[in-house]
C-alpha cells in the first residue's frame, strides 16, 4: 500500500463529501420523490378466504451517503449497515446504498433524505452546519468527547433527544452509526512550536476546529478530499488534517508533508450519523424500526473497532517505511487552542436556541464524565500495560 498508483486510485475515489465540510445542502438534489412500498396492511378477510398468511412485501429504500462509493471504513460502514438491516429483517427491508455523487452530491444527502428522494442517509452531522449550527455538536467538538463519552452522551446522557429535536423540523430522524475515535492533529511542513506558528497558516480543517484555527490567526481552507494532496504538494495549502493513520496513509500525505502532529484536538471522537426520513420511518412496523436502530448500533461499534484496531499498524508504516516525523503539539499551544475553542463554542451557542440547548447539555455531561473519569480512566491510563 502507499505507492503512487494505489494512492492515485484511492484519491480518485475520494469525492467531495468525504472531505469538504461546508455549508450543506448545496446543489442539485433531485426533486423526484419516490416513496417506498408500503408495509402490508392488516386485512380483514372473510373466514373462508383464510389460507396461508400473506408473505410480507419487501420494502425497498435508498441510502445516500456523503462518502465515495465503498470508501474504506466510512462508506464500508454504510454498506454494512444496509447489509445488516437486510439480514436481520430476513430480506424484508432492502436498502440500496449510493456513494456521494451517484444519486445526489455528497453534500446533498441532508436535503435528499429530508425531501424523501432517498429514505436514508449516512454522513457526519457537522456537514449540515449551514442548515442548523447545532448539528455540529453531534459530530465533533474541539476538546470535546472521545468516542466512549460521545456514545454515553448521545445514547444515555440526553444528547440523542436534542439531536432528534434539531433534525425534526427537517423531517429527519438521526442515529449514531459510526465513530472515528481520536483523530490525528494533521500534516505540516514546519514545526508548530508556539501558537504564533499557526498565524497565516493555510490549513484544510473542517468545522468548529477550523473556526478555532481562524481565531489563532490561521486560515481554515475548504478543500474537497480528492484535491487535498495536490493542494498540499503545490503549496496551495500549508497543512491539512484528515482522519488518522489508517486513512492518512492511503491518502499519501507523507509524500507532501514532513511532520505528523498529534493529538487531533479538533476531532476527539467524531460521531458518524445515519438519518432516516421521518415519513418513511413512520411507515415501518415496530420490529423493522427496532432492526434499523440495532443495525446502527452495530455499525457504530464496528467502525470504532476497525479504526482502533488498524490505526497503529498504519502509523508504524508511516514512521518506519515513509520516515514521517511524529510530533506532539506543545502543551502551551494546546492550552491556547482550548481557550479559543471555548470562545468559539460560546459564540455558536449564543447564535440560536438549539445550539445553546446542545451546548448546555454537552457542558453538563462533560462535567459529569470528567468527575468520573478522574477516578477511573485517568489513573488507568497512567498504569503500565502488562
Ligand atoms: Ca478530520
Amino acid at each position: 500500500m502507499g505507492d503512487d498508483k494505489n494512492r492515485r486510485e484511492f484519491i480518485k475515489n475520494v469525492g467531495i463529501g468525504a472531505a469538504a465540510l461546508g455549508t450543506a445542502g448545496l446543489a442539485g438534489v433531485l426533486s423526484s420523490c419516490k416513496g417506498q412500498e408500503k408495509a402490508p396492511a392488516k386485512k380483514e378477510e372473510p373466514a373462508q378466504a383464510k389460507q396461508e398468511a400473506p408473505k410480507p412485501k419487501t420494502i425497498k429504500w435508498k441510502m445516500v451517503t456523503t462518502w465515495p462509493p465503498h470508501f474504506p471504513m466510512l462508506g464500508e460502514g454504510a454498506d454494512l449497515l444496509a447489509q445488516w438491516i437486510d439480514e436481520m429483517s430476513g430480506g424484508r427491508l432492502k436498502i440500496k446504498v449510493y456513494g456521494g455523487g451517484e444519486l445526489v452530491p455528497g453534500l446533498g444527502v441532508f436535503d435528499a433524505v429530508s425531501q424523501g428522494t432517498a429514505e436514508m442517509g449516512h454522513g457526519a452531522a457537522y456537514y449540515w452546519a449551514g442548515k442548523s449550527p447545532a448539528t455540529q455538536f453531534f459530530a465533533a467538538v474541539p476538546f470535546g468527547f472521545n468516542a466512549q463519552s460521545m456514545n454515553a452522551w448521545l445514547l444515555s446522557g440526553g444528547g440523542m433527544e436534542i439531536w432528534e429535536e434539531v433534525y425534526k423540523p427537517f423531517n429527519l430522524k438521526p442515529f449514531v452509526a459510526g465513530n472515528t475515535g481520536v483523530q490525528m492533529g494533521g500534516w505540516f511542513n514546519k514545526e508548530i512550536n508556539s501558537i504564533d506558528d499557526l498565524k497565516g497558516l493555510k490549513m484544510r480543517i473542517p468545522g468548529l476546529g477550523g473556526k478555532v484555527l481562524k481565531k489563532a490567526g490561521g486560515e481554515a481552507i475548504l478543500v474537497a478530499g480528492g484535491e487535498i494532496f495536490t493542494n498540499l504538494e503545490r503549496n496551495v495549502i500549508d497543512a491539512t488534517e484528515w482522519v488518522g493513520p489508517y486513512h492518512d496513509l492511503k491518502m499519501g500525505f507523507y509524500k507532501a508533508a514532513k511532520y505528523y502532529y498529534y493529538p487531533g484536538w479538533h476531532e476527539c471522537g467524531t460521531a458518524i450519523e445515519a438519518m432516516v426520513n421521518l415519513d418513511a420511518w413512520n411507515t415501518l412496523p415496530d420490529d423493522l424500526k427496532a432492526i434499523v436502530e440495532a443495525a446502527t448500533y452495530k455499525t457504530n461499534m464496528w467502525m470504532l473497532s476497525e479504526f482502533e484496531a488498524k490505526n497503529n499498524g498504519a502509523l508504524n508504516t508511516l514512521i518506519n517505511e515513509h520516515k514521517v516525523e511524529l510530533r506532539q503539539y506543545p502543551e502551551p499551544v494546546l492550552k491556547e487552542l482550548k481557550k479559543l475553542a471555548k470562545e468559539v463554542l460560546e459564540e455558536v451557542a449564543a447564535g440560536d436556541p438549539m445550539s445553546k440547548k446542545a451546548y448546555d447539555s454537552f457542558l453538563e455531561f462533560q462535567k459529569n464524565i470528567y468527575e468520573w473519569n478522574k477516578l477511573t480512566e485517568e489513573p488507568y491510563q497512567k498504569l503500565k500495560y502488562l
